[in-house]
């Protein structure tokens, strides 16, 4: 027996399943993954021996386990449901992948998990105050942590700002209504509005054909970083955080997506005292590349 306390954190997506195992601050001890299998059977399967792998003979001494996955999550009682990528109608994730581990399992949706990630991994201890992470993915979300702890709201919709209906002449959004934030400024609807070769991602090179002086670029790329600083004014006007995250998969763009937003941001601040006095810029910050977030918020969510 040791007095050493040990968690678990495992992100489920929609190609693969990546499980950490981390002290009781957050720190990555080891880590595994493999490739996802459609079906809720497979998933606990697959989550029940990747956690035994990566704990090892540690297992014993792991008091918690967390794991984040998209779909429509009750972190209550571990309940998800609609995860289209994994052909998930309904699964009780929490209580079956629970009963065979022996141990107490949360379930939190992806990006919750990832702001829970994120945040760790910049703020470390100093978790005062209030932190928005934007998670331009396939959609666009937020999560919110106050003092270090995930805000879920009345019904778990919390920082579900995607499906805010911003521009009524624009697009149709899957959801149903027309012109949500995330038609425009997401992973997904930047790959449509501008198409690239395989293997290309869109943002860079949007970004890049933009600053050469395409005209087509420079039009999509406005309406991109207006919805994104949208985003950011609504979530920010909002709560006020200290911190902007951006994150997900357009956030691996890099400091460019942070200079073109920047640039719009500073656009509204000259015809706006109020906003300008904000200094929403200087709170924004990148999500790290390298580290496997949703795994590691999944621990500490
Ligand atoms: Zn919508």
């Amino acid at each position: 027996m040791t007095d050493k306390q040990y968690l678990v954190g495992v992100d489920i997506g929609g190609t693969k399943i990546e499980a950490v195992l981390t002290d009781a601050s957050g720190a990555v001890l080891d880590s595994k993954r493999v490739p996802a299998r459609r079906g809720g059977d497979n998933v606990v399967e697959d989550v029940v021996s990747l956690v035994r792998e990566v704990a090892g003979d540690r297992l014993s001494d792991v008091t918690r386990v967390g794991m984040g996955t998209p779909g429509q999550v009750d972190s209550t009682t571990g309940r998800i449901a609609n995860v289209v990528n994994l052909d998930i109608d309904t699964l009780e994730l929490g209580a079956l992948s629970g009963e065979r581990l022996g141990l107490p399992v949360h379930v939190d949706n992806d990006v919750n998990a990832a702001a829970v990630g994120a945040a760790a991994v910049l703020c470390g201890d100093d978790t005062d105050g209030t932190v928005v992470f934007l998670n331009f993915g396939t959609g666009l979300a937020a999560g919110i942590l106050i003092d270090g702890v995930l805000q879920h709201g009345y019904s778990g919709a919390a920082g579900e700002i995607g499906h805010v209906p911003v521009d009524p002449n624009r697009f149709a959004c899957p959801c149903g209504q027309q012109g949500c934030l995330e038609t425009v400024c997401s992973g997904a609807s930047v790959a449509r509005l501008w198409p690239t070769a395989d293997g290309v991602p869109p943002m860079p090179d949007l970004i890049a054909k933009a600053r050469g002086g395409d005209a087509d670029a420079r039009r999509v790329l406005a309406m991109v970083t207006h919805a994104i600083v949208d985003a950011v004014q609504i979530a920010a006007q909002s709560v006020d955080p200290r911190m902007i995250i951006f994150g997900g998969g357009m956030a691996k763009t890099g400091q460019p997506l942070i200079d073109v937003t920047l640039d719009e941001l500073h656009a509204r601040e000259a015809s706006c005292p109020f906003l300008k006095g904000l200094d929403l810029g200087s709170r924004i910050r990148l999500a790290p590349a390298d580290a496997p977030l949703g795994a590691i918020g999944a621990a500490l969510a």
